[in-house]
């Protein structure tokens, strides 16, 4: 396999990866590319990047504005985080429903489920 040298720092070479963690407007995909070794750059295949985006206007979400920020809040119970109404118009949350929660680094993921 011809080693490929990244066009980022130009001293790392590229490893091909399968974890590549793209966010459009808070939804999180998972895409196949490259990495690179020293500076950590990551490249998306062209074919998979494109998938990305064909999925993404298939959720309705390539285009809308759907990341907003928030401030946490405090209740006695623990850190709150009120989610936005124009989301909760979006997916259709009436409250009540069961949600999965990943941590991706730093970032929460809520998957209504
Ligand atoms: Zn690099």
């Amino acid at each position: 396999m011809k080693e490929k040298k990244c066009p980022a720092c130009e001293k790392g070479r590229l490893v091909p990866v399968e974890d590549i963690i793209s966010q459009i407007e808070g939804y999180v995909f998972v895409e196949k590319g490259e990495r690179c070794t020293n500076c950590g750059e990551e490249f998306i295949n062209e074919n998979e990047g494109q998938k990305m985006i064909n999925l993404a206007k298939k959720l309705g979400v390539w285009g809308e504005p759907l990341k907003l920020y928030r401030k946490l809040s405090k209740s006695a119970r623990g850190t709150v985080l009120r989610i936005p109404s124009d989301i909760e118009k979006n997916l259709g949350i009436k409250g009540g429903e069961e949600v999965a929660i990943f941590k991706v680094g730093r970032r929460i993921i809520i998957e209504v489920v």
